[in-house]
């Protein structure tokens, strides 16, 4: 009976209040606009892939009449993001306006914190890096200190990017620690445990008024393949950081797969030898025991001394001293490399014989050495994995080395602003 009075008695009132009235013309116009909203984003996401097209030719593609693409066209040229190029050819009758996507129009923050450093990258709409900051610092330890380096990283980059005030579309964090996507504010004790709990990275938003989104690194580096480099076209691939820790993110059917908290991907804890040495985790003979940097320095330094006549003797030992030894044929250097091949070998498998990946890209530390890693671990994972014999996945390095993390970062505030374009500050209405 209620249900049957509704209609008339809500028009009723509508006639004598006419703020009601208005008020009902306003949700009405904020449920078009959020129909439209998938609509225009998709637009915007193929003159996206496509760069330069025209209005007719969006039409065709999107299946949507010339004057709906019209109109939401026309909403975009205000915003910057989409700019009129001249003339097209033409295909019978008038030549079509040309439009292109404006790389240029925004910018994003990418942060990479590592166990020992901070890089932040400033970078464009296509992935390009327009300025770049890093300094080492013990994140482990100081988060109050990280925190305001990121600050003090990320305006110096900003001041290099010249007279666009409010351009700005996010921050994105990467972490070397699982990342709950549900609370991406809180870290978990495991791989911080200085972090634990709230992070304060959300927090550094509201210097530049803008959101700050939170993920773990290899999952970035893993995005940032997938969107820039060696991963470009593959649905279904795995990128394995090598640095401080190692972690692997996976990209299953084209999308991250985080897992249901947040901790797929710890390849780094994958057990090679459950007599090894005590991890970080509490567990023995971790992947990361071996092969992790500290592990790497003190096999070198080992094997320098047993070895003699490395160009490494009584030189301080770094990652990159070692890429550059490996690099010029040193053989302690080679030697740390094929072992260190060998143990990822063995993860690796395991990963395989899991996941099936297209494509594996080793990334950070030890990447830079190329097949000297490579040739080893091929012919390891080969040996003991079941579709590594079978398909042979592709294992190659990162195609964007020691800046894929950061850029990843940057990459999945444009994944989000392009999926829904309110993140864009011109559009935020
Ligand atoms: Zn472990």
């Amino acid at each position: 009976m209620v249900a049957r009075e509704r209609g008339p008695v809500v028009r009723l009132r509508a006639l004598l209040n006419p703020r009601r009235e208005r008020a009902g013309a306003l949700a009405r116009a904020a449920a078009d606009s959020a129909r439209e909203r998938p609509l225009t984003a998709g637009i915007v996401q193929l003159i996206w892939r496509e760069r330069r097209i025209s209005r007719a030719e969006i039409a065709r593609r999107a299946d949507l009449s010339r004057s709906t693409v019209s109109e939401i066209v026309g909403g975009l040229l205000p915003t910057g993001l989409v700019a009129e190029v001249g003339e097209g050819p033409s295909a019978g009758g008038r030549r079509p306006i040309v439009l292109e996507f404006q790389d240029d129009a925004y910018a994003l923050l990418g942060v990479d914190i590592g166990a020992t450093h901070v890089a932040v990258a400033l970078t464009d709409l296509r992935g390009q890096v327009l300025a770049w900051e890093e300094r080492n610092h013990p994140v482990r330890t100081d988060p109050a200190g990280t925190r305001a380096l990121i600050a003090e990283l990320g305006d110096a980059c900003l001041a290099r990017w010249p007279g666009r005030p409010g351009r700005l579309v996010g921050v994105g964090v990467a972490v070397p620690s699982p990342v709950d996507p549900a609370r991406p504010d809180e870290l978990p004790e495991v791989a911080l445990p200085a972090w634990h709990g709230q992070s304060g990275l959300g927090a550094l938003g509201a210097r530049w008024r803008v959101p700050v989104l939170v993920d773990n690194d290899a999952n970035l580096g893993a995005l940032a393949e997938r969107w820039w480099g060696a991963g470009r076209d593959v649905d279904d691939f795995a990128y394995v950081k090598v640095a401080t820790g190692v972690g692997s993110g996976h990209i299953v059917g084209g999308r991250i797969y985080r897992g249901a908290n947040g901790f797929a991907g710890e390849i780094g804890h994958f057990v090679i030898d459950p007599r090894g040495p005590a991890c970080v985790c509490g567990l023995k003979g971790c992947l990361t025991t071996f092969v992790g940097t500290p592990a790497l320095l003190d096999r070198a330094a080992a094997l320098v001394h047993a070895l003699g006549g490395s160009r490494l003797a009584g030189r301080h030992l770094t990652i990159s001293a070692l890429e550059d030894a490996a690099l010029a044929g040193d053989p302690a250097a080679l030697q740390v490399v094929r072992e260190a091949a060998e143990h990822l070998g063995v993860a690796i498998s395991g990963m395989l014989n899991l996941l099936d990946p297209a494509v594996v890209i080793v990334g950070g530390g030890l990447a830079r050495v190329g097949e000297a890693l490579l040739a080893p671990l091929r012919e390891t994972v080969r040996a003991r994995s079941l579709v590594g014999a079978v398909t042979g996945s592709q294992i190659v390095t990162s195609a964007l080395g020691a800046r894929s993390v950061a850029v990843g970062a940057a990459t999945l505030v444009l994944e989000t602003a392009l999926a829904d374009l309110r993140h864009f500050p011109a559009l935020a209405s």
